[in-house]
C-alpha cells in the first residue's frame, strides 16, 4: 500500500517544511471525488525561504564538475526506476490517469530525462576560436536560479523535464507544481536528495497562480520555464520580460493530424486514438483536429468506433483499465461544455459524449465527424477526450487548413507515400511532428511549440541552450595598440 501522505507541503533546502498559515489545498482523487491528502499554499515566508536557499546553493553546485553533477542525476534516475510502481501509484492518485499508463509514461520518462541530462553534464563545453595569434574561448555557464511551473497533466514528468537540464547545467531550481497535483514533485525532490543532491539545489513549493507570479517577478530569478495554457503563458512571459529573464514556454495546442487515403487504416486509427484519448485527452500535443481524406473517411470512422468500444473505462488502479477520469470536476465541466457546443453547432456525434456510470470525473471517449473549420470544437483547445474529424479533398487544401490556427505545437501525417510525408511535414507550422505515428516524446528529441504554443525547446541537446549562456573571452597575445 503506497503511503500518499506527505511529510509536509514544501521541500526546501533539503528538508520538508510546513507553514500551516498557507491556504489549504485539498488533493482530490479524480476517480472518487474524495480528498486523499492536503497541502498548504506557500506563504510569502516560504517563497522567500525557497528562493534564498536556491540562490545560496547555486555557486557551489555550479562549481562541481559536470561529471559529478551528472552522477547525482543518474543515481536519481536509478532510484526512480527502482521505485517506479510506488511513484506511478502516486501519479495515478494525483492525476487520475490509469496505472497502465503511469507505469510506463511518467516516472520512467522522468528517469529518462535525469539519465540523459546526467550523461550530458560532463560534456558541456565552450569552444576555442583562433584569430591569428589571438584567440577567443567561450564558457558555457549556468543561468543561475531557475523557476519551474507545472501543469497538472504530467506532474512527475514536467518536474523532471525541467529539473534535469537545469541542474545538469549548474543551475538551481524552485519548482511549483499545479495546485491540482502537488504530490509527485515532492517525491522527486526527496529522491534527488537521497541521490546526493546538495540542499537548496532543487526546491518544491506549493501554491496557486499567485505563488507562481511571486516567483516569476522576483529579481533573484534568472529563468522561468512554464508548462501551462496560453493565457497563463502570456502573463508569465510578460512578467519575466520585466526582469529580462530567460523563458521556456510549453503551452497549449490544437494540433492537426492529416490522414491520407493511402494510409494504413489500422495505424492511422491507432495514431488518432493515441493522439486524442491517451491520458483521457489531457495532453498538450494531441492531434485533436483529425483531417481525413474523403476516400478513407467512412472506413476510418467505422474502425475508430469499433476500437473505441474496446476502451476499458474504470478504476485507474486496476491495470486492465486503459481510460481514466479527467483531473477535476472543473475540467469535466469544461469538456462537457465543449461537447454540448459540438452538438449545438451541428457536428455529427459518432460515439461517446456522455458520463460513464462511475464515481469521479469521467467523460466517455467522444468523436465528432463532419466538423468544419469554423466550429468552436475545431478551434479551441478542449484538453479532454474529444476528437474532431474534418474531411478534406487534396493535400494543398489540408495543409492550408491545418495551418489556419494560432497554435503550433504538434502535427502528424499518415500516408504510405514517402515523398508526400516529408513534403507535408515541411509545410506544417508546428514544433513537434510525427510521420505515421503520434505523440512519441523521447528525451533525445526536442519538444516544444511554435506560434502561440510556445518558446524554446525541452529535452534533447537543444534544452542545454535554454538553461545555459555563453560567455565569450577575447585573449590578446601581443601588445595592445591604442589610438592615443
Ligand atoms: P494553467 O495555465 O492554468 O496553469 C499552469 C501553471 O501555471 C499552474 O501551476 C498554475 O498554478 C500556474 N499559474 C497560473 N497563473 C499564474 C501566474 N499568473 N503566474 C505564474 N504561474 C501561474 O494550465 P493548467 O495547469 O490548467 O494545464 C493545462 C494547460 O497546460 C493546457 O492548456 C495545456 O495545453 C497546457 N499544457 C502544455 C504542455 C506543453 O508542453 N506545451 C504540456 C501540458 C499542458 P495553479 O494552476 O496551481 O493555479
Amino acid at each position: 500500500m503506497t503511503d500518499l501522505r506527505t511529510a509536509a507541503s514544501h521541500f526546501i533546502n533539503g528538508a520538508f517544511v510546513e507553514d500551516a498559515a498557507g491556504d489549504p489545498i485539498p488533493v482530490i482523487y479524480a476517480a472518487s471525488g474524495q480528498e486523499i491528502a492536503r497541502v498548504h499554499a506557500a506563504t510569502p515566508a516560504i517563497v522567500e525561504q525557497a528562493l534564498a536557499s536556491a540562490r545560496a546553493a547555486q555557486a557551489e553546485w555550479a562549481g562541481m564538475s559536470g561529471t559529478e553533477r551528472g552522477r547525482i542525476l543518474r543515481r536519481a534516475a536509478d532510484l526512480i526506476r527502482a521505485r517506479n510502481h510506488e511513484l506511478s501509484v502516486i501519479e495515478t492518485h494525483d492525476t487520475g490517469k490509469p496505472l497502465s499508463e503511469t507505469l510506463v509514461a511518467d516516472a520512467t520518462s522522468g528517469a529518462d530525462a535525469l539519465e540523459y541530462f546526467g550523461g550530458l553534464a560532463g560534456s558541456l563545453t565552450g569552444e576555442h576560436i583562433q584569430l591569428g595569434q589571438d584567440w577567443v574561448y567561450t564558457r558555457r555557464e549556468p543561468l543561475g536560479l531557475c523557476v519551474g511551473i507545472g501543469a497538472w497533466n504530467y506532474p512527475t514528468q514536467i518536474a523532471c523535464w525541467k529539473a534535469a537540464p537545469a541542474l545538469a547545467c549548474g543551475n538551481t531550481m524552485v519548482f511549483k507544481p499545479s495546485e491540482e497535483t502537488p504530490l509527485c514533485a515532492l517525491k522527486i525532490a526527496e529522491i534527488l536528495q537521497e541521490a546526493g543532491l546538495p540542499p537548496g539545489v532543487f526546491n518544491v513549493i506549493q501554491g496557486r497562480g499567485e505563488v507562481g507570479a511571486a516567483l516569476v517577478s522576483d529579481p533573484r530569478v534568472d529563468k522561468v520555464s512554464l508548462t501551462g495554457s496560453v493565457p497563463t503563458g502570456r502573463k508569465v512571459y510578460a512578467a519575466a520580460a520585466e526582469g529580462m529573464k530567460h523563458v521556456t514556454m510549453e503551452l497549449g495546442g490544437k494540433s492537426p493530424l492529416l490522414i491520407f487515403d493511402d494510409a494504413d487504416l489500422e495505424d492511422a486509427v491507432g495514431g488518432a486514438i493515441l493522439g486524442n484519448f491517451y491520458s483521457s485527452g489531457q495532453v498538450c500535443s494531441n492531434g485533436t483536429r483529425v483531417f481525413v481524406q474523403r476516400g478513407i473517411k467512412e472506413a476510418f470512422l467505422t474502425r475508430l468506433s469499433e476500437r473505441l468500444s474496446q476502451a476499458v473505462i474504470g478504476d485507474p488502479l486496476d491495470e486492465a483499465t486503459n481510460f481514466g477520469p479527467l483531473v477535476s470536476a472543473r475540467q469535466r465541466d469544461i469538456v462537457e461544455g465543449y461537447i454540448a457546443k459540438g452538438v449545438e453547432e451541428g457536428a455529427r456525434l459518432i460515439c461517446g459524449g456522455g458520463r460513464p456510470d462511475l464515481p469521479g470525473w469521467y467523460v466517455e471517449p467522444t468523436v465528432f465527424a463532419d466538423v468544419t473549420d469554423d466550429m468552436i470544437i475545431a478551434r479551441e483547445e478542449i484538453f479532454g477526450p474529444v476528437m474532431a474529424v474534418l474531411d478534406f479533398e487534396d493535400e494543398d487544401e489540408a495543409i492550408t487548413r491545418a495551418n489556419a490556427t494560432e497554435f503550433g505545437l504538434s502535427a502528424g501525417v499518415f500516408t504510405r507515400d514517402l515523398t508526400r510525408a516529408h513534403r507535408v511535414i515541411a509545410r506544417l507550422e508546428a514544433g513537434s511532428c510525427f510521420i505515421n505515428s503520434y505523440n512519441d516524446a523521447p528525451v533525445e528529441a526536442p519538444f516544444g511549440g511554435s506560434k502561440l504554443s510556445g518558446v524554446g525547446r525541452e529535452n534533447s541537446k537543444e534544452a542545454i541552450a535554454h538553461y545555459s549562456q555563453v560567455k565569450s573571452v577575447y585573449v590578446r597575445m601581443g601588445p595592445v595598440e591604442a589610438p592615443f
